[in-house]
């Protein structure tokens, strides 16, 4: 069986996704029995302009000018798989939908320099259609392999779970942040994950996007009322990863 071509580009983001992947170790190794690498800036410096099986996209549209790249990259790809909560949903990128200062806040004095200038952040799929998704920040490993050996065998179902993460950390029994003192947005953050936050003794940040019809004005009041945040702190948490889920997002 001849291996698939597969290349990964980045737009705006950190490239921690691509690093993460590096990280993967024995699954990653196992997946290169099947898939060949032709173009992979963190770790390779051969680029390619041939057909692509498959092509992963990290990292959020976030500039029109970047629209004719993601076109090129869709025309010459077989899959498109965007990976990573930037790519999937704007992700930590979307924050700054929110805010007018950002420039101010991020780049000081260089504000103005052109190479600077964006627009709104957005996940890849405004741009391009996008036949898969692996959310988080960074990406999850277990996903990221199973729909690339489910597409390498030609059979990608891609299950999503529409309930959220306290579901599963219920599930694996975990003592409640909430509980502990502390706050938590799993009560509205997108499932998938296996909880490991929580588990680890830290809040869920919704880093998978939201499920559907997450009532956004109840977490803040939770996350002020129980999770003694203030309501400043309540605003912004909510938005950490999922600004694009606003009902007030641009
Ligand atoms: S999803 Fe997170 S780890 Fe991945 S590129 Fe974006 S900010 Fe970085
Ligand atoms: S710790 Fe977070 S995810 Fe777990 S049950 Fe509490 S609110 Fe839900
Ligand atoms: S528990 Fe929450 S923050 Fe942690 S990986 Fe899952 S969705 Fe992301």
């Amino acid at each position: 069986m001849a291996k698939l071509k597969c290349a990964w580009f980045d737009f705006t983001s950190c490239e921690g996704c691509q690093v993460e992947l590096t990280n993967f170790g024995e699954p990653f190794f196992e997946l290169l029995n099947f898939i060949e690498p032709v173009e992979f800036r963190e770790v390779m410096s051969e680029k390619t302009t041939e057909q692509i099986d498959i092509s992963f996209i990290e990292g959020s549209f976030t500039r029109e000018e970047d629209r004719k790249r993601l076109e090129d990259i869709r025309a010459r790809s077989n899959v498109v798989v965007a990976y990573g909560a930037c790519a999937v949903t704007g992700g930590i990128n979307a924050l700054k939908n929110h805010m007018d200062d950002y420039k101010d806040c991020v780049y000081g004095k260089d504000k103005d320099m052109p190479h600077l200038d964006s627009q709104l952040a957005k996940p890849i799929s405004a741009a391009i259609k996008v036949d898969y998704e692996v959310a988080g920040c960074p990406m999850n490993r277990d996903e990221f392999v199973q729909i690339v050996s489910q597409i390498v065998h030609g059979t990608a179902r891609v299950y999503t779970p529409s309930y959220p993460v306290c579901v599963e950390c219920k599930l694996r029994e975990t003592l409640c942040r909430y509980d502990d003192g502390d706050h938590c947005l799993g009560m509205v953050a997108r499932a998938g994950c296996g909880a490991p936050c929580p588990a680890d003794g830290i809040p869920c940040e919704a880093c998978r996007g939201m499920v559907k019809d997450a009532n956004q004005d109840s977490l803040v009041e939770t996350l002020e009322s129980k999770g003694k945040l203030s309501r400043q702190r309540a605003e912004s948490k909510s938005r950490m990863f999922t600004a694009n889920f606003r009902g007030d997002a641009k």
